[in-house]
């Protein structure tokens, strides 16, 4: 079998990277099974019938299908309710929906995981661009707490803070994004809520993004109040064409619905248009497909272990999300990875991506992605701003098999740049 033929070094040390990473993808097998179980239970349960996958068109009232997607959807990460809707265009905007369903004049929101995600800040009102009707431009109010010396969350100086005044929302961010912290076990979170539980009566809200199915409970299944995130990224499976979701409880996620159609309407409205069939058929593979990116990102640490360069997790360290880091060292060795990775793509594979100065960054940024979904990064995908720490962040690959050969193409590329 040798489609692909690879540098005899790297295909030696794919070998090494593949037997060390076995014992990895064994436990990743026991998550997706468990998961994949969840998600087939919550079909059963749920009455999932072939009349529910057509479309409606218009005002799409009595949407069946919209509505079982919804309820399936909500027990499949232990929510008494969700939205899930392909109109929610991203996941920033549907955290922003969420927030804004939330949220009124004189509220405290309180971020206890340092500062948010880049794209909610100009959400909140922070990134300086007033006028556009922020949540501060509304007159709420938001703090932080800063992330402790090792990127973890400082659950004291919540108490604190806490105590101080009235807080309306407490705001978790599980994924890393792209730093250098680690990501919130689900573990850490079911901590944050019992800590806001003891000292305040203020809402839970989780931006899961990138943190579905990568655990066998979700921040709902621990008593977070609200959850959200994005289609196009674990729990639209690699097959929804777009769209966000909102879940939690259930008066919560009626007050998100009224902000994201109009108090009067809510989640009544809203027609499917033929997109119900891709979002179930992408939550029934998420758990899978999530698992697959699970091992893309252990093996892939692996290799560049192997290389001497540091990965972040370790191959073998737990993980809460479907990123991987790997510090490479220099500029050039980023631009080779990416030009490397994008070289393995199911699309777009000629394309040699290129740094460019992306707006909101201080330095150029070189990205690879060769998906079947425009920016879809459940598919495998790569991003590095070319600066310290000079670190490549990867997630993705909707099956293993394919995205080795991938990853081996940016190795082999980083190979060649160093003996250069
Ligand atoms: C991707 C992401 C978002 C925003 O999602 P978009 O779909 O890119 O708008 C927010 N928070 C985190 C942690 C993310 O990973």
């Amino acid at each position: 079998m040798s489609f692909f033929k690879f540098d005899s070094e790297i295909e030696k040390m794919s070998e090494t990277a593949l037997k060390k990473v076995k014992p990895v993808f064994e436990k990743i097998d026991e998550i997706t099974e468990y998961n994949q179980q969840k998600v087939l239970s919550s079909f059963r349960n749920n009455n999932v019938s072939e009349s529910c996958l057509g479309e409606t068109t218009g005002y799409g009232y009595g949407d069946k299908g919209r509505d079982a997607l919804e309820s399936t959807f909500a027990e499949a990460v232990g929510a008494e309710s969700a939205l899930v809707r392909h109109t929610l265009t991203c996941g920033t905007h549907t955290l922003t929906v969420a927030l804004f369903g939330l949220l009124r004049p004189g509220d405290i929101m309180l971020s206890a995981t340092g500062t948010p995600y880049d794209t909610i800040l100009p959400t909140i009102g922070t990134a300086g661009e007033g006028g556009r009707g922020s949540l501060i431009d509304f007159g709420v109010k938001y703090k932080e707490t800063a992330l402790r010396e090792d990127g973890s969350p400082d659950v004291d100086a919540l108490i604190k803070a806490l105590k101080k005044e009235k807080i309306k929302l407490v705001y978790i961010q599980r994924s890393r994004g792209y730093s250098l912290r680690p990501s919130l076990s689900v573990k850490k979170i079911d901590e944050i809520v019992r800590a806001v539980r003891e000292n305040s009566d203020a809402v839970v809200m989780v931006d899961n993004c990138y943190g579905e199915f990568v655990e066998k409970e979700e921040p709902t299944d621990v008593g977070a109040d609200i959850i959200a995130g994005s289609l196009i990224k674990n729990p639209g499976g690699g097959i929804a064409k777009n769209g966000g979701y909102i879940a939690g409880k259930k008066k919560l996620v009626e007050l998100c619905s009224y902000r994201m159609t109009t108090p009067g309407l809510g989640a009544e409205v809203g027609a499917s248009l033929g997109h119900t069939r891709e979002m179930f058929m992408g939550l029934f593979n998420a758990p899978h497909v999530t698992g697959e990116a699970l091992k893309t990102a252990a093996y892939t640490a692996a290799l560049f272990e192997e290389m001497g360069f540091v990965s972040s997790p370790r191959f073998d360290e737990d993980r809460h999300d479907i990123i991987e880091a790997i510090k490479l060292k220099n500029s050039e060795n980023l631009i080779a990875f990416c030009r490397g990775l994008q070289s393995g793509a199911p699309v777009d594979s000629f394309v040699v991506p290129e740094p460019w100065d992306m707006p909101g960054y201080d330095s150029k940024v070189i990205m690879a992605a060769g998906t079947f979904t425009l920016g879809s990064s459940i598919e495998l995908s790569g991003d590095a701003p070319l600066r310290e720490p000079f670190a490549v962040w990867m997630q993705g690959g909707l099956n293993f098999h394919s995205a080795k050969v991938a990853v081996n193409f940016a190795a082999e590329a980083v190979k060649i740049q160093n003996s250069k």
